[in-house]
């Protein structure tokens, strides 16, 4: 914990956490030395984690990376990190992100955004963590943590996994309770974890999982040895190849990764088939109706009385509409006025109840190829590397929204999905592979990722 707390202060300019919470960690470290010297170590005992900050922590303040949420200091704990507490682990602070979850660079985060460790070769240029878990992946790559929490609505675990080298699996809808998560689109959002390997993310996902009643979404399962899964191996299992996920203008060297992913795969013993999912191309337009829409309903609560910010105005209206412009950064505001405006009664058919029927069938999708014997499914996970701070921040919010092509899908759809490293690109970049698995089968995705990795 020490060691940790050395490397986060001398690391302050890559602007990963948000709040250092040092002597927690120094308390719990305590805790953990006197458990392991009476021999009763639990299964995480002493690991320091960061914190995604959009988890709520009892005491300590809780941003989600938005004004809005300045000073507010939750009197409760998510059910995650109540879980990881439980197991051992040693938390070390909060990690920044981008606001309310909405993005893909870290730069929608109020607290400014955060830097990868990663440079392309020959370059001092600074390149975005991915997002919206970018605190977290940034400080994981950079050994400023051993592993961190993360949410996941559509890649945001995955794609900044993906952009630093980093192992980082979003479960099934349902595996691990949203309580004490602040919510951005709830039919979508999940936690998981980011880690350097594999096996910690397995590690990590057993302590994080599992059926809490104050979540209803949250499914009454056993978690499954996901630790034991990971040495399990591929041999007879079959990886279908979506043919749709092959996009104009991909780089030539992420459909080269592809293609040796599947070719490690098949050397380790498994059938690699061809597949179609043919309602690929709609997902995005629908996860752009459908997670804004939730968003909007879900960002209501923020006005000035309960949480955090309050900026009076002349009557209480007033000082609902001063807080909320203050409060809100513009990509939030683009979220809500989206969300408002698909859900509003001349348009809800047009277009929410449309979003709705295709999410159907993508879903629909995976469980044909699914029952036509598929046990997982190999993509890229990003369309390129990372990129450039500043360097998609255009005016047209879509490019950035491109970002999550690869990934929403398995939102929408509620699977299990992880991104493996899998190489680097020209430029020294790290580049990831995703793969996606049946509802509640995680242990066969931690197999398949360990051949990878
Ligand atoms: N980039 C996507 C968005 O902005 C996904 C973010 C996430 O998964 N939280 O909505």
């Amino acid at each position: 914990a020490q060691a940790h707390i050395d490397a986060l202060e001398k690391a302050r300019v890559l602007n990963a956490y948000l709040v250092e919470t040092p002597d927690r960690a120094l308390k719990m470290a305590d805790v953990s030395d006197a458990k392991i010297a009476k021999g009763e170590a639990r299964p995480l005992e002493g690991l320091p984690l960061g914190i995604k900050d959009l988890f709520c922590t009892q005491g300590v303040h809780t941003t989600a990376g938005s004004k809005i949420l300045e000073g507010f200091e939750p009197h409760y704990e998510s059910n995650v990190s109540t879980q990881l507490w439980r197991d051992g682990a040693v938390m070390l602070g909060k990690l920044n992100l981008d606001e309310f979850a909405m993005g893909s660079s870290n730069e929608t985060s109020a607290y400014g955004n955060v830097i990868s460790p990663w440079r392309r070769n020959g370059s001092d240029a600074a390149l975005v963590p991915g997002g919206s878990s970018g605190g977290s992946s940034a400080a994981v790559a950079a050994h400023l943590c051993l592993g961190a929490t993360a949410t996941d609505t559509g890649g945001s675990i995955r794609q900044p996994a993906a952009f630093t080298g980093t192992v980082g699996i979003k479960p099934t809808y349902g595996r691990c309770s949203r309580w004490g998560i602040v919510a951005y689109a709830s039919s979508l959002d999940q936690a998981g974890p980011i880690a350097r390997t594999t096996r910690d993310c397995a590690i990590l996902l057993g302590s994080m999982a599992g059926h809490d009643p104050r979540d209803t979404t949250s499914v009454d399962l056993p978690v499954p040895d996901f630790e034991a899964a990971v040495a399990r191996g591929v041999k007879g299992l079959t990886i279908g190849i979506p043919k749709e996920y092959r996009v104009d203008g991909m780089p030539a060297e992420i459909q080269k990764l592809w293609d040796q992913g599947a070719e490690w795969l098949r050397a380790a013993g498994a059938t690699i088939k061809e597949i179609s999912l043919p309602h690929t191309q709609y997902a995005l337009p629908a996860y752009y109706i459908v997670a804004p829409a939730e968003a909007s309903s879900n960002l209501a609560r923020y006005d000035g009385v309960r949480y955090g910010l309050r900026v009076p105005g002349k009557d209480i209206a007033g000082m609902y509409e001063n807080t909320r412009a203050a409060g809100f950064g513009p990509e939030v505001r683009r979220r809500i006025m989206i969300g408002t405006y698909v859900l509003s009664a001349g348009y809800y058919d047009a277009y929410y109840v449309r979003a709705q029927k295709i999410r159907t069938l993508i879903k629909r999708d995976f469980e044909q190829a699914y029952a036509a014997g598929v046990d997982a499914i190999l993509t890229p996970a990003t369309p390129s590397a990372a990129f450039g701070i500043g360097e998609k921040a255009s005016a047209d919010p879509v490019e950035m929204y491109l970002n999550d092509v690869f990934t929403v899908t398995v939102n929408m759809a509620g699977l299990p999905g992880i991104s493996v490293p899998a190489g680097l690109d020209a430029q020294g970049l790290p580049l990831g592979l995703q793969l996606i698995g049946r509802p509640f089968d995680e242990e066969t995705l931690f197999a398949a990722s360990q051949v990878i990795e």
